[in-house]
């Protein structure tokens, strides 16, 4: 690659990033673990969305001592609503590390830093650069947008050679003695002048090196090999009622929402009725004194999408004069007004809103 074009097209960057960039906390800070959250919360959710979360989490845990010490109810509590509950258990899981394997101190080593639970290459990059000023270059969705564009890379982003090709072209493109700025200056880039849909081209600093734009062939990059096939799941949800108070359940399975609390579930193949539950040797189990209980047949529906997966769930309430035995043995018994201390999926969240809302209406 001609070195000259990478310079000039580094300093272009960090130009635009100088006049453009949005003001944001983290970066004010050159703090290890304040970017480690920032980056983690920002890996799946928009920063408008995330900046909330962020504030909350750091006023909370303003260190790995303090997110260490923590109980992993509460820390899941603090990310209630930002899905992907994993990356909420990984954060927890290495603040517990770094002070068992590096005395509490947040480490500066780049393989030091991937080593750390949910921590990827890209986060590492960032956590390096933007703290230590170390060159590793940052590549994520809005970089190989603006990288394949620029060069007009045939090679989809989702292949092992793809990776490969591009994680090379972002180390050639690095300002190696400005790696942090040049970094959050092509990601801030990506997210809002080379956007995915209709970039203004017409006002980018770059468009006298951009490929895509001089072939006229934007709308193609960066290119995918293929998506994802999403799974349906159905999930059939027992809000079980003696009075005020309800059932929650923590799901323990190595799964969606692990460690987070529910209702009483039992998950099925495909949609089915109320009749079929009842028939369910599950559901036997759980109520086995059908004449005891009253259920509520006309449940509560939702079609829930999350990436990969969309949920169809039923809530069925369920009074009963008493809790059945297997039941009070998995769950726990909590009054309505305890909800909030849970730890609880957004998708039972709903259902519990939904049912605040017909009260008051
Ligand atoms: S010219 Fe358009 S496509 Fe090329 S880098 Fe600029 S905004 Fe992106």
């Amino acid at each position: 690659m001609n070195k000259e074009k990478n310079n000039s097209i580094s300093s272009i960057l960090i130009n635009w990033y100088q006049q453009n960039k949005r003001d944001l906390p983290w970066r004010e800070t050159s703090d290890p673990y304040l970017i480690w959250i920032s980056e983690i919360i920002l890996q799946q959710t928009r920063v408008a969305q995330g900046l909330n979360y962020y504030l909350r989490f750091v006023g909370r845990f303003p260190d790995v001592k303090s997110l260490a010490e923590a109980d992993e109810d509460e820390v899941l509590t603090f990310w209630q609503g930002l899905g992907y509950y994993s990356r909420a258990r990984n954060l927890h899981f290495a603040a517990k590390t770094i002070v068992s394997s590096f005395s509490g101190c947040f480490p500066r080593n780049h393989d030091d830093v991937v080593s750390l639970k949910g921590v990827g290459g890209y986060t590492a990059a960032a956590i390096v650069s933007f703290a230590y000023g170390e060159p590793y270059a940052v590549l994520d969705g809005n970089v190989y947008r603006v990288l394949s564009r620029l060069f007009a890379v045939d090679e989809p982003i989702d292949t092992g050679s793809g990776k490969k090709i591009f994680s090379q072209l972002a180390q050639e493109l690095l300002d190696e003695q400005n790696p942090g700025i040049y970094n959050q200056a092509i990601m801030e880039f990506g997210a809002l002048q080379c956007v995915p849909s209709k970039p203004d081209c017409a006002v980018c600093p770059l468009q006298h090196s951009c490929l895509a734009l001089e072939k006229g062939v934007i709308g193609q990059f960066p290119k995918k090999r293929g998506k994802t096939k999403v799974q349906n799941r159905y999930f059939n949800y027992f809000d079980v009622r003696v009075g005020n108070s309800t059932l929650l359940k923590k799901r323990i399975e190595d799964d969606i929402w692990k460690n987070l609390y529910e209702l009483p579930l039992i998950e099925t193949s495909e949609n089915v009725l109320l009749e079929e539950i009842i028939q369910n040797q599950v559901f036997i189990e759980m109520f086995p004194e059908k004449k005891s209980i009253k259920i509520q047949g006309v449940p509560v529906e939702f079609k829930h999408i999350l990436s990969h997966r969309i949920i169809y769930a039923k809530f069925y309430r369920i009074d009963v004069d008493t809790i059945p035995l297997k039941l009070l043995t998995e769950c726990r018994q909590i009054q309505l007004e305890e909800l909030p201390n849970y730890a609880i999926s957004r998708l039972v969240s709903k259902y519990f809103e939904k049912n605040r809302s017909k009260r008051v209406h």
